[in-house]
């Protein structure tokens, strides 16, 4: 059994990696981002929640994320382990999980950390955002608000697993199949 975290700045890739991941190994994708986007088209009471933190590129606060991911991990409890995306991304969600991981008897096999240069980052988020339509990837300031909460509020997460040895990082440039075969080096190389 993988628990994953993959790790990254908006716009380093986590999301299409995430897809050939699950297929390979068989895993459970939870997206923090997915699942908001999913509640804010149902009208849910968290997706009324979290859509002003979204709107500005700002972080939901981490009571209702931690929430919603608890919920899910209880709900894919026969799972063969999971992959998060986009989550945890402050420390104190990195805590929770280890903790919600623990009472189901399991815990973080590593995290795979997807580097990115930020020119490089802008410009795919700023062409994703012409096909995703989402708001957050076509407006330059949300986009560099997004990448400034990344580095202050997320990077420090990547310390947080590397101080337990559970960091990986990959050139996150390049191929999507050569970065692919990169992240599964690394992941069958991972203690599960
Ligand atoms: P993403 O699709 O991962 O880029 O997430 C889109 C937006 O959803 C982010 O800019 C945040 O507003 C919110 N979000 C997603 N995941 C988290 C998280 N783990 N913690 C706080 N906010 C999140």
């Amino acid at each position: 059994m993988y628990n994953l975290v993959l790790f990254g700045p908006p716009g380093a890739g986590k999301g299409t990696q995430s897809e050939m991941i699950i297929e390979k190994f068989n895993l459970t994708h939870i997206s923090t981002g997915d699942l908001f986007r999913k509640h804010l088209g149902e009208g849910t009471e968290q997706g009324k929640l979290a859509q002003k933190y979204m709107d500005e590129g700002n972080l939901v606060p981490d009571k209702v994320v931690i929430k919603m991911v608890e919920l899910k991990i209880t709900a894919e409890h026969d799972s063969n382990g999971f992959i998060f995306d986009g989550f945890p991304r402050t420390v104190t969600q990195a805590k929770a999980l280890d903790q919600l991981l623990e009472k189901e008897g399991t815990e973080i096999s590593g995290m795979i950390l997807l580097d990115v240069d930020e020119f490089e980052l802008i410009n795919r988020i700023m062409l994703r955002g012409k096909s995703s339509g989402r708001s957050d990837d076509q407006d330059i300031n949300k986009v560099n608000n997004r990448i400034k909460v990344y580095k202050k509020e997320t990077l420090p997460v990547a310390t947080y697993y590397e101080e337990q040895g559970k960091l990986n990082t990959i050139v996150g440039v390049g191929s999507v199949d050569n970065i692919f075969s990169d992240i599964s080096e690394v992941i069958e190389r991972l203690p599960h």
